[in-house]
């Protein structure tokens, strides 16, 4: 048996450290804080809907569009938070995890040599989803040790072939959030323009310290130009389920549909069908930020026990910690130390990163159960 000769879409390409972290988690055994996932239980009146769902009959193919109830549901959330109005039949497509969603909306826009701004360290998708289009990743550096945006950079990276800026907020694996200020600079940057934006808001409800989340959907003459992209797996601890969202405005939408329907088409029904009732009870995100808060705090409370430093976090289910203080190995061999002689996962911050950036720091996810964290704090206070 011979494959056939053929050249690689994607050369660079190795397998995502969220796997490879995870794989030697469970090799040894170890407490896993690296891949963002919680592992306490959902929300049971959440789950006890899909079941009722299910045994009512929703087990069919839901619009294309996603479940109506639910994208209304969705557009009065967003009218209540936001005071935009977003139309659900022509703007809102629900779609099998945030993921896809930054994918589809990335492939309905950008062509071959089209320039894409993206922040680093970025979500691991970002990169190969504009590189497998044709597009021209224009990689910017997120300020260490704030990790904010350096706009004039930005300014100075604009060329005629810039066709979009993807932006995180709360950000993977910062924790930073964008505060009004980067949004006039965002706006000043592009008026005039025909730069699409990417808004990649998957951790919307996970803010903290009574920080306001700067959605681009509170921006009406930034909606005009926008993907807005969600997550529910991420808000409502259900990373398995794999559903979001993505608001664009009709035009952009229309393109976004282009893409979807042909790739997924219709996404699972009886999930849909539960958030849209779920989600008429506002307690059950606007309680988010606090819940996720509080275990963010508890675990910065414990990690003082261990030579590890924080860096400020305002949201997403992450915090960064330096090792700067005791160690120069570099992140990765860090991150191999801690799983296989101390028993904690974590993953390195160079990993975010096209040039491999190392600032000795790696990202913990403390979306854990108490007795999780308390574990891990306590083995690495052994460091
Ligand atoms: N964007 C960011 C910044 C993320 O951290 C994640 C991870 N969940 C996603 C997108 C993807 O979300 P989903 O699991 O719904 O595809
Ligand atoms: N978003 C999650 C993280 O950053 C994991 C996503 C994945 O495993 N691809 O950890």
């Amino acid at each position: 048996m011979k494959t056939p000769a053929f050249q690689t879409k994607l050369p660079d390409l190795g397998t995502t450290i969220f796997t490879v972290m995870s794989s030697l988690a469970a090799e040894h055994k170890a407490i896993n804080l690296g891949q963002g996932f919680p592992d306490f239980p959902m929300d049971e009146t959440l789950t006890g809907l899909v079941n009722k769902a299910m045994k009512d009959g929703f087990n069919q193919y839901v619009h294309m569009f996603g479940y109506g109830p639910l994208r209304e549901t969705i557009a009065a959330k967003i009218k209540n938070l936001y005071g935009t109005a977003v139309h659900p039949d022509q703007e809102i497509t629900v779609t099998p995890g945030g993921t896809y969603a930054i994918y589809s909306a990335i492939t309905a826009v950008i062509h071959p040599g089209d320039e894409v701004i993206i922040f680093e360290p970025a979500y691991d998708s970002y990169i190969p989803n504009v590189k497998v289009n044709g597009g021209v990743p224009v990689v910017i550096k997120l300020k260490h040790p704030d990790y904010s945006i350096d706009w004039n950079e930005v300014r100075r990276s604009i060329t005629p072939r810039t066709k979009m800026i993807l932006l995180n907020s709360p950000h993977n694996p910062t924790g930073s959030v964008l505060n009004g200020a980067d949004i006039n600079e965002l706006r000043s940057i592009i008026s005039g323009t025909d730069i699409f934006i990417l808004s990649d808001e998957v951790y919307e409800h996970l803010i903290f310290n009574g920080k306001e989340h700067q959605s681009i959907l509170r921006f009406p003459d930034l909606m005009e130009r926008s993907f807005v992209c969600f997550s529910f797996g991420k808000v409502f601890h259900c990373t398995g389920w794999k559903l979001g969202y993505c608001i664009a405005p009709p035009l952009l939408t229309n393109e976004f549909r282009k893409i979807h329907q042909f790739n997924c088409f219709s996404v699972n029904t009886p999930m849909q069908v539960a958030l849209a009732t779920y989600l008429q009870d506002a307690s059950h995100y606007l309680s988010l930020g606090n819940f996720l808060q509080q275990k963010k705090d508890y675990f910065q409370q414990l990690m003082a026990a261990t030579p590890l430093k924080p860096l400020p976090t305002f949201g997403s289910y992450f915090q960064l910690y330096s090792y700067a203080g005791i160690s120069n190995t570099n992140e990765v061999t860090m991150a191999k130390k801690l799983v296989t002689e101390f028993g904690v996962a974590t993953i390195p911050t160079s990993a975010f990163y096209t040039d491999g950036t190392d600032n000795k720091v790696l990202r913990f996810c403390f979306a854990k159960k108490e007795e999780t964290l308390e574990t891990a704090a306590q083995r690495l206070s052994k460091i």
